[in-house]
């Protein structure tokens, strides 16, 4: 189920500053504890969301075309937005539609790493278009995100493990980054250098500072405790020579749902 197609800037990682299409679907296999879109994850959440959309009634296809008309860009997002087969289905058939009107240049996708896209992996081969491909890794690690109720986080690894090796397959056909959450302890360190390592991954890293806000609304205690981690998060990155991402969308709405 999609649930925002909005024009706006996308806020993090290798694009960050890009203005974009931005399309959300719902539903994600994790249940990450400091998600700051609950409202993509849990049904009672987006219920409360004022800022999302159901377009049953509306022809998607003509509000992506306005909208992709005035970005050129494409960002698909979650939740989890390879969660379901049908939702590839979808993506493809977007890209598709969008391409045959010539007017997508560069198309994103967001992911938790968890699950291969191997249905739109294979079309983008096929088709070999002249757009630019980005796949925007975030892996959760264990330290920050395990959430007992819900997860054992081997199999979250097992899960991750597969994926990213197929994905590592493509690095020379799409840009792939991985981007990692720090929320300034050792532990994270830790678990993050033991990823990469494990995977050999030496390029497109990107560190983004754990949310430190509650339910994604941002305030003026939440913006102090994120810009103390966010100079911490730098400072990692230096000494790493890792690449450091903000969360653009806590400094430029009140409300980071309005924007990823
Ligand atoms: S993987 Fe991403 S969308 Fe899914 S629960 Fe975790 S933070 Fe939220």
């Amino acid at each position: 189920m999609i649930t925002q197609i909005i024009n706006t800037i996308q806020g993090e990682g290798i694009n960050i500053g890009i203005p974009t299409t931005l399309v959300r679907f719902f539903g994600c296999n994790l249940k990450c504890p400091f998600c700051d879109t609950k409202f993509s994850i849990n049904e009672k959440d987006l219920k409360k969301n004022p800022n999302v959309n159901n377009f049953e009634n509306e022809n998607i296809y003509e509000i992506l075309l306005e909208k992709v008309s005035l970005t050129n860009s494409l960002l698909i997002t979650g939740g989890e937005p390879f969660l379901d087969i049908k939702n590839e289905i979808q993506i493809i058939d977007f890209i598709d539609y969008l391409d045959s009107k010539n007017i997508l240049k560069s198309i994103e996708f967001e992911t938790n790493g968890t699950i291969f896209p191997k249905q739109v992996i294979t079309y983008l081969l096929e088709k070999k278009r002249d757009i630019k491909i980005f796949f925007n890794i975030s892996p959760k690690l264990k330290g920050h995100c395990y959430n007992k109720k819900n997860f054992y986080y081997d199999d979250v690894l097992c899960l991750i493990q597969n994926s990213i090796s197929e994905y590592l397959c493509y690095e020379n056909d799409f840009n792939l980054s991985f981007k990692f959450i720090y929320d300034g302890t050792n532990l994270c360190d830790v678990e993050i250098k033991t990823f990469l390592s494990l995977f050999k991954i030496k390029d497109n890293i990107f560190i983004m500072p754990l949310t430190t806000h509650k339910n994604g609304l941002v305030n003026e205690e939440s913006i102090k405790k994120f810009n103390e981690l966010s100079f911490k998060t730098a400072k990692y990155c230096l000494k790493n020579k890792y690449r450091f991402t903000t969360r653009l969308q806590v400094y430029l709405f009140k409300d980071i749902n309005e924007i990823i």
